[in-house]
């Protein structure tokens, strides 16, 4: 891509187009900027809000997560200061589980800083009978596979640029498992769209739900789906909903029955992932 110079004080309406320009062929969306600004500045003031308060209910939908991914991400902000200001403003399981998912994106780059490329494919065989296809379906990308929570999911994927992590792990575990699309499709799309695609977290978060890259796949159910978005979607959801189901019922429908977590590998040696 050639490199273009980008004047600091261009209006907003013209800095889209010039972005769009820069980035065709890269992005296939209308140019548009984020609804929160880039840059160092908005990364310490973004920082410096943030309390952490509660941060131990993250999984809920509505839980108070930081959102200062897509800072670290593009290097406005570094992990060691943002884990200083953790330490600084928050106490208790806030602090320990806040540490703690840092510390799995630390942990993906190291992965990534070790295994190059090959975080690209698969670092290990499925736990199951995996039967993948390769391109992403036009109803999931669109939005328009009838389902209302996975179609939301995809809505804020590409309108917004960002989705939870709970969403992430239900849009994944819905392509890989029920749509069974190779994770390789989801990443290429989180990466088109998702204002903190990078490669790591993306690449090995992908392969954890596929089971490439841990011991089980990851899937939810609709009990699931529903006590972490306080119903948004299932109170009012009239469709047949494939997610419904005791965890044991669903397990035998989508992997042909319980697949055991692969023994570790030897200690030393050992890149699984435990909970998420
Ligand atoms: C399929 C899938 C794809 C993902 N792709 C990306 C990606 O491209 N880029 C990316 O930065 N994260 C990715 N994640 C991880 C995670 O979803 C985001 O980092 C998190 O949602 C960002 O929101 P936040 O800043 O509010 O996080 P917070 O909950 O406030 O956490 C603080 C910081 O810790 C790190 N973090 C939190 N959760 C995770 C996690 N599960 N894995 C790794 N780091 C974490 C992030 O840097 C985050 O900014 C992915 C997760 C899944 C399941």
């Amino acid at each position: 891509m050639a490199t273009t110079f980008i004047p600091g004080d261009l209006p907003d309406e013209q800095l889209a187009q010039v972005l769009g320009q820069t980035l065709a062929g890269l992005y296939t969306g209308p140019a548009r900027l984020p609804d929160r600004p880039g840059g160092r500045t908005a990364a310490l003031s973004a920082l410096k809000d943030y309390s952490g308060k509660d941060y131990v209910g993250r999984n809920d939908l509505r839980g108070h997560v930081s959102r200062l991914s897509m800072y670290l991400r593009h290097g406005m902000l570094s992990i060691v200061e943002v884990a200083e200001h953790a330490r600084a403003r928050m106490r208790g399981r806030d602090l320990s589980e806040f540490l703690r998912q840092l510390t799995w994106r630390e942990f993906f780059l190291l992965v990534l800083a070790q295994d190059g490329a090959k975080v690209l494919g698969n670092l290990e065989e499925p736990k199951y009978r995996a039967r993948w296809t390769d391109a992403l379906p036009d109803d999931v990308r669109e939005a328009r596979t009838g389902l209302p929570c996975a179609d939301a999911w995809v809505t804020h994927l590409v309108q917004g640029g960002w989705m939870h992590n709970h969403e992430r792990l239900w849009f994944s575990a819905y392509l890989i498992h029920w749509r069974k699309v190779d994770w390789r499709a989801g990443y290429r799309f989180f990466r088109e769209h998702l204002l903190d695609g990078d490669i790591a977290s993306n690449a090995l978060s992908w392969q954890w739900v596929a089971s490439t890259f841990s011991a089980k796949p990851y899937f939810m159910n609709q009990a699931n789906i529903e006590k972490y978005s306080a119903g948004r979607w299932c109170n009012t959801c009239t469709v047949q909903c494939p997610f419904r189901g005791e965890y044991e019922s669903i397990e035998g429908q989508l992997f042909g029955g319980p697949v055991n977590p692969a023994p570790m590998p030897p200690r030393g040696n050992d890149r699984r992932g435990g909970r998420r």
